[in-house]
């Protein structure tokens, strides 16, 4: 399985060099070169959108759009069930992708492959949901009120789970009837944009209903602006969030928010060891941590957190490091070395700050080890910062109302876990937190493309993605009265 084994789909090499925007054709910015994070080697080159080529796509998005809407239902399903086929066909070729774009161990890119076939299937079942109400109507008049497409959907999608997060926001934006603009992170845009745009295409999709641009700022702000696009679907950055957030909010786009996060994953006095132990290292070392999801803090009762410590600690001791194309490892490379850069910074100012290290805490290349820090305080950058690398940081507490403070203190609200052989007590915790999703007796990283996620405060504004959700993302409501005769009015 690799990259290089260019099988189906990603051999009519028809993409290398280009975008996909009405066909595949080169851009006006140039060539982007996709560096694989383990070797540093060149995988591909792929077209760089200048603001000129979005400005052309959003312009095509549109006119294609109301064709698109107006295709019968049922054939606009079988799309997404022929995408789902093809998807199958190319796992190994797709997986392969994955592994060498992302720096992913191949579980987890099997992980997103399922994620998207079950994308797919969701896509095509809203087709054939109901698409809006019978509304309370006076004598001679029927009111309804229906489900409408916004129109352009931009969507601009980050790196770590590219191929999955740029399908649940292209995906259910298409089946409800909008074209979309989808700006794939440049690091990774083959796995972001290029493995979606060839299986939508081979499945039917008519051209010029998804154009799909890899860029940077000045491309992913085009898009923002753009006046043909009427929502934006952006994940990643809090930073980069609130920008995307502005500039919506000035051209009075519809914004839909997936940001950071800081998840808390307690440990009560009375779970299982074994068990918590295992739900945090997948929580914190998942992907080398570089998950929305990720637990950023592990919050456990005083009277385990030595033990819970000294587990962690030998669990990071023995993980195999190293690139998971060529060895059987579990934890991959981080995506650049400004990210490794970031991750020894903040492990940096929090041993300054008495934090004490008992595994991991150096690299090789782009390869950081598995670390924990235990005696975390809330004032170190560990405890409040998202980290976005392999770093388990442990700070104890003494009463279930501590550890619900300490989950609270910050800015973000995406995800929680909580251990316990108490339900009930589990429950009380839970619903005292403010985030978005939250499991009793599960760690903190948990996608299901079927259940509405997303995050609060720092980690999004409130929009959600998946399942019911993605029907008041990407619709908005028309509410249509008809009369049998027109009434007359006293003036
Ligand atoms: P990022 O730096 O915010 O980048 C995300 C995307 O935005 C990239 O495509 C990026 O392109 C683009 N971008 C940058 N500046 C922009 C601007 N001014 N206008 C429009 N687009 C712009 O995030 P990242 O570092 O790639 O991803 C990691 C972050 O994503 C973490 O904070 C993580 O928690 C978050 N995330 C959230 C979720 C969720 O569901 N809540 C899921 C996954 C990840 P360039 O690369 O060219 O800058």
């Amino acid at each position: 399985m690799s990259a290089d084994t260019a099988t189906g789909l990603l051999e009519s090499g028809a993409w290398h060099r280009n975008g996909f925007s009405g066909g595949w054709r080169a851009l006006e910015g140039g060539i982007i070169e996709v560096i694989e994070p383990a070797t540093g080697a060149v995988l591909a080159e792929v077209g760089h959108a200048a603001p000129t080529d979005v400005r052309s796509a959003c312009a095509q998005a549109r006119q294609r759009q109301v064709a698109w809407a107006a295709l019968p239902y049922q054939q606009r399903a079988a799309i997404f069930r022929a995408a789902a086929q093809r998807l199958e066909g190319e796992r190994a070729a797709y997986a392969g992708w994955i592994v060498r774009e992302t720096g992913a161990i191949p579980p987890k890119a099997m992980f997103e492959i399922d994620s998207v076939l079950h994308l797919l299937h969701e896509a095509a079942a809203m087709l054939t949901q109901p698409q809006g109400l019978v509304l309370p109507s006076v004598e001679g008049c029927t009111s309804i009120a229906r489900r409408q497409p916004h129109g352009v959907v931009g969507v601009i999608s980050p790196f770590n789970f590219p191929f999955l997060l740029s399908a649940r926001a292209v995906l259910p934006a298409l089946a409800t009837g909008n074209a979309v603009v989808l700006k794939p992170d440049p690091r990774t845009p083959v796995c972001g944009g290029v493995l979606m745009s060839l299986l939508l295409a081979a499945a039917g999709l008519p051209e010029g209903v998804l154009q799909m641009l890899p860029g940077e700022a000045d491309a992913g702000e085009a898009l923002v602006t753009d006046p043909d696009v009427a929502m934006i679907s952006f994940t990643g950055s809090t930073a980069v969030g609130r920008r995307v957030g502005e500039l919506g909010g000035r051209h009075l786009k519809k914004v839909a928010l997936e940001l950071g996060g800081k998840n808390a994953f307690i440990v009560l006095d009375d779970a299982d060891l074994d068990l918590a132990v295992s739900g945090g290292c997948w929580a914190s070392w998942l992907h080398q941590g570089q998950i929305c999801m990720s637990a950023g803090k592990h919050l456990v009762h005083a009277s385990i957190g030595e033990a819970y410590a000294q587990r962690m600690a030998d669990k990071a001791a023995v993980l195999p490091v190293g690139d998971p194309h060529t060895q059987q490892v579990a934890i991959g490379p981080l995506i650049t070395r400004k990210q490794v850069e970031r991750v020894e910074r903040i492990v940096r100012e929090s041993l300054a700050m008495g934090a004490k290290l008992l595994a991991g805490g150096s690299h090789e290349g782009q390869f950081y080890r598995p670390t924990v820090l235990s005696g975390v305080t809330p004032a170190m950058p560990v405890f409040r910062e998202e980290i976005f690398g392999p770093v388990v940081s442990i700070t104890t507490f003494d009463s279930d109302a501590q550890a619900v403070a300490l989950a609270n203190d910050g800015e973000y609200g995406l995800s929680a876990g909580i251990h316990t052989r108490d339900l009930a007590r589990g429950l009380r915790i839970a619903e005292q937190l403010h985030v978005g999703q939250v499991h009793v007796n599960d760690q903190t990283v948990n996608d299901d493309g079927t259940m509405p996620m997303g995050g609060r405060g720092a980690s999004g504004n409130g929009s959600r993605h998946g399942g019911p959700a993605n029907w008041d993302e990407f619709t908005q409501w028309q509410w249509s009265t008809v009369r049998a005769t027109p009434p007359r009015y006293p003036l």
